[in-house]
């Protein structure tokens, strides 16, 4: 039975993500009637508050404390046990932290006048959504929209023969999710989102894994960073296979025995556990796209748009990890925000990356923004990096540091990009993007006052010695 819902929206977005409610809240704020259709049960926030950041922030504010204990002897303080995880109680922490950022997600979304319908939506035309009851497979509204935005974001896409099973073959939702302990495990993928779990299965005394086909270890923050976390990695017992891709996997009586291809020979790798955290596929089957002509890519699902988020029908916007299925959360929330500015008429342009800093939670930190060292170099003749030691605080040697890198252009002294790696990774490099921002150039930070001298010190050095390497590239 379908209930026809009277009202025609001025919007109706399906997917209550970053993004969906980000253009939900951005176009009510303007006065737009707004409905938004939502399938999963717990309420609208999408991924990253039930699934992925917000369950891990979670988990990485345990392992934190599990570090600051382990190093107390550092600081004098005897600890009498070694600490461990209480898998249960930080499942409860978990859902009562989860539960309680959707029912506020929830209630902004009501404050605002957005309509939220619970069930899954799908397009019967270009103007016309039908909501359907997840349980009971029954269409239970139809809703017209002037405008219809798709933002049902992505999930992680393992390979056929990794069949996730909650227990021994995980996707990083099921990791955050866990109520156990693992006494070991492979992560197959080396980007953002497996150093984060290695960090914190590590620091939780699970002995890890990493198996990835890249050269490096995290190849986005750059060569110099990528090696020095590779380093700490090992030094903390983390085993790394990299050019390495996993071909099979069996899981029997509680063992998992993986296959990792190398480049000339394969090897079998026996864990408890086997966790997928290679790329992502954006959500966009049963959507009824293509009997409207909107086209997905064969690959990754994402659906395809101009450079207004335009689905090839007119009517119908895409935005978020369903348009891009590796962008962040915060990215998925900066687009939801400018495709309504953009549906308003403002001529808002496209939030890119260039500012927008990627700060992982990962032991130790790992932060950069703009171009690494060897894009920098690709793109710009005159790049010119220059890499100093970061301490973790004004009074530790430099010997005990992490790394910080401004890549410039000797030319005209822009910043390029910026990577850091250690305790001060994230503040260092949010100077570095804020300076972006204002247009500075390297030699300005040279002269920099402290504001805060943990940070401005080492930006002040850093940029000195760019200004030394620059000025002999020149
Ligand atoms: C495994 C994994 C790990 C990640 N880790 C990080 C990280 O560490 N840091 C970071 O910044 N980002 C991370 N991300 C990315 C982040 O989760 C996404 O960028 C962000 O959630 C995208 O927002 P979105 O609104 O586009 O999609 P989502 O947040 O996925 O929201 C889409 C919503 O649409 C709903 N939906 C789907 N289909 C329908 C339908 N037919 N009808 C109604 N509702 C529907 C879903 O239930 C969901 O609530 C990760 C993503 C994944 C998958």
């Amino acid at each position: 039975m379908t209930t026809t819902d009277n009202h025609f929206y001025d919007l109706v977005v399906v997917g209550g993500g970053q993004a969906g409610c980000a253009v939900a809240l951005t176009a009510a704020a303007t006065g737009r009637t707004v409905a938004v259709v939502e399938s999963r049960p717990g309420g609208p926030g999408g991924a990253s508050v039930h699934e992925t950041d917000l369950p891990a922030a979670v988990c990485r504010e345990t392992a934190a404390l599990l570090r600051a204990i382990r190093h107390a002897g550092e600081c004098a303080v005897v600890v009498p046990d070694q600490p461990e995880p209480d898998f249960a109680g930080l499942a409860r922490r978990r859902m009562a932290r989860v539960a309680a950022a959707a029912a506020d997600m929830g209630r902004r979304l009501e404050a605002a006048c957005v309509k939220v319908f619970n069930g899954r939506g799908y397009l019967a035309a270009a103007d016309t959504v039908m909501v359907l009851d997840c349980e009971t497979g029954d269409d239970i509204a139809s809703l017209r929209g002037r405008t219809v935005v798709i933002a049902t974001g992505s999930s992680p896409a393992p390979p056929v023969w990794f069949q996730p099973d909650g227990r021994h073959l995980l996707t990083l939702p099921q990791v955050y999710a866990l109520r156990r302990w693992l006494k070991s495990a492979l992560i197959i993928g080396g980007g953002p989102d497996a150093c984060e779990v290695a960090s914190f299965l590590a620091l939780s005394g699970t002995s890890v894994n990493i198996g990835f086909p890249q050269a490096v270890l995290l190849p986005q923050a750059g060569d110099d960073m990528s090696r020095h976390l590779a380093t700490a990695f090992q030094r903390e017992g983390l085993s790394l296979a990299a050019s390495a891709t996993a071909t099979g996997c069996e899981a029997v009586d509680g063992v998992c025995t993986t296959t990792l291809s190398l480049a000339d020979s394969e090897e079998l790798i026996r864990t408890e556990a086997v966790i997928w955290a290679g790329p992502k596929r954006a959500v966009t089957d049963n959507l009824g796209l293509r009997k409207l002509g909107i086209a997905t890519d064969d690959a990754s699902g994402a659906i395809e748009t101009d450079a207004c988020g335009r689905t090839a029908a007119p009517t119908v916007y895409a935005v978020g990890a369903c348009a891009d299925p590796e962008c962040t959360a915060l990215e998925a929330r900066l687009r939801g925000e400018w495709l309504a500015a953009n549906l308003a008429g403002e001529r808002a342009p496209f939030p890119t990356p260039r500012n927008l800093i990627r700060a992982l939670a990962t032991e130790p930190p790992v932060a950069w923004v703009g171009l690494t060292p060897a894009e920098a170099q690709a793109a710009c003749p005159g790049a010119v990096t220059a890499c100093i030691p970061l301490p973790d605080n004004l009074n530790q040697p430099a010997s005990a540091s992490g790394l910080a890198a401004i890549v410039g252009d000797a030319a005209t002294g822009e910043i390029l990009g910026a990577q850091a790696i250690g305790a001060q990774a994230a503040a260092f490099v949010s100077a570095l993007s804020i300076a972006r921002q204002f247009e500075y150039g390297v030699a300005d930070l040279a002269g920099l006052i402290p504001a805060d001298p943990a940070i401005s010190i080492p930006l002040a050095s850093t940029a000195r010695a760019w200004v030394t390497a620059a000025s002999g590239h020149r």
